[in-house]
């Protein structure tokens, strides 16, 4: 590899003053020592406690919407988030072939059926346009529902994916869905702090599902969200969620199939603490983005992705695009043995075994990204 590519890794180890510099981690202080300090002291560390509920109401208030629900992690929001918007067995659900595995097994669990389409050069996100001609070539209307002509298939929702917390052409999207009777729901997991002409990701959809893992840009220790502006939803997510159980001061009673999907306190604790810290988060980041912007520079023939037109991303993980003059492969080797921990996209989900015969569109701009997208250090720092 060339020198380009070594001074690239050595200003990023200046930049973070270390000789290994992670991907992502957490940012925490006195205020999660605080906060999990108390559960642990008063014992309240597990399904039941005060940060559950004061979690729940503060994210809801930073998203805007009127009701949050805390669950175990993003996929468990996911899941359910599916579940109560009427996704059944052998339905098909279309996503975005680039995103983590989690939003396609979701759709899984409940025995429906994946259906991918292509993203934009624009978003890395669900490409509107492109999403709007194929629904046309390959579904009807049934009375009132929509089918996929070729599958004998009802398709019933859309969850398009904030890559890398950049906003997806959102109000399209929505536009799409009500034209085509079509549930939305957002799998905001990575961008909590985003917003699309100021209003934030995840407030669009029915309802939408956030993640609070270790790597995301606030974290639970591991966590996820449910929220949404409907309040007969968020009460039988929040039912569902807990078990399904009657409140009761002392009898076990429930009234169907539940989920032990609760967040615990402990991680409530520490989520309330991530929560007060967002906006110095996010302001960070968009520093970094300045930094990398002046860092490559000195790179040929790569480019560093930037939020799309009328919106505010969090810029959760810094991401270089590749031209053809590089080999993905070998840039990752490279940077990765020198210090700078780099990752590449998550393999497409129309290219894993499991989804593999799963319906889908034309993904060229999807398997044309897959070959030259990398993620770069994007730990927030003070002084950058
Ligand atoms: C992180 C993530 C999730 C949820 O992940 P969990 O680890 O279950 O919290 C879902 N979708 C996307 C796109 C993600 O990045």
């Amino acid at each position: 590899m060339n020198n380009q590519w070594m001074q690239f890794a050595n200003d990023v180890k200046a930049l973070y003053s270390k000789d290994f510099v992670p991907l992502h981690e957490p940012t925490f202080n006195d205020k999660e020592i605080e906060y999990v300090t108390d559960c642990v002291k008063t014992g309240w560390v597990s399904s039941v406690g005060a940060y559950v509920t004061r979690f729940e109401e503060k994210l809801a208030e930073f998203v805007g919407v009127k009701r949050a629900v805390a669950v175990v992690n993003g996929t468990a929001a996911l899941h359910i988030a599916l579940m109560v918007v009427g996704v059944e067995a052998e339905d098909e659900v279309l996503m975005p072939s680039l995103t983590f595995i989690a939003t396609a097994n979701a759709v899984s669990y409940l025995g429906a059926v994946p259906h991918f389409i292509d993203v934009s050069m624009d978003t890395l996100g669900v490409d509107p346009i492109a999403l709007k001609a194929y629904l046309n070539k390959i579904g009807e209307m049934r009375n009132g529902e929509f089918f996929n002509k070729e599958t004998g298939r009802r398709i019933k929702a859309l969850v398009p994916m904030h890559t890398f917390g950049h906003p997806v052409s959102i109000e399209d999207l929505v536009a799409i869905c009500k034209d085509y009777h079509l549930e939305l729901v957002e799998d905001a997991a990575e961008s909590l702090g985003s917003y699309y002409k100021n209003k934030h990701t995840g407030s669009f959809g029915k309802i939408s599902a956030i993640s609070f893992n270790g790597n995301k840009i606030m974290t639970t220790g591991g966590g996820g969200a449910i929220v949404t502006d409907d309040e007969t939803i968020a009460d039988y997510a929040k039912h569902l969620t807990t078990t399904a159980k009657i409140q009761h001061r002392w009898a076990f009673r429930h009234d169907e199939i539940g989920y032990n999907y609760r967040m615990p306190n402990i991680n409530a604790a520490l989520g309330c603490a991530q929560l007060e810290k967002m906006s110095e988060f996010v302001e960070q980041k968009r520093k970094l983005t300045i930094k990398y912007e002046q860092l490559i520079t000195n790179l040929q023939g790569v480019r560093l992705f930037k939020e799309p037109a009328n919106c505010d991303s969090n810029y959760w993980l810094q991401t270089l695009i590749l031209d053809d003059t590089h080999n993905r492969e070998e840039v990752l080797a490279f940077l990765n043995n020198n210090g700078v921990m780099s990752r590449p996209i998550w393999t497409p989900m129309h290219n894993l075994d499991m989804f593999m015969d799963c319906p889908k569109m034309d993904l060229s701009v999807t398997d044309s990204l897959n070959e030259r997208v990398i993620n770069i250090p994007s730990t927030p720092i003070k002084e950058v």
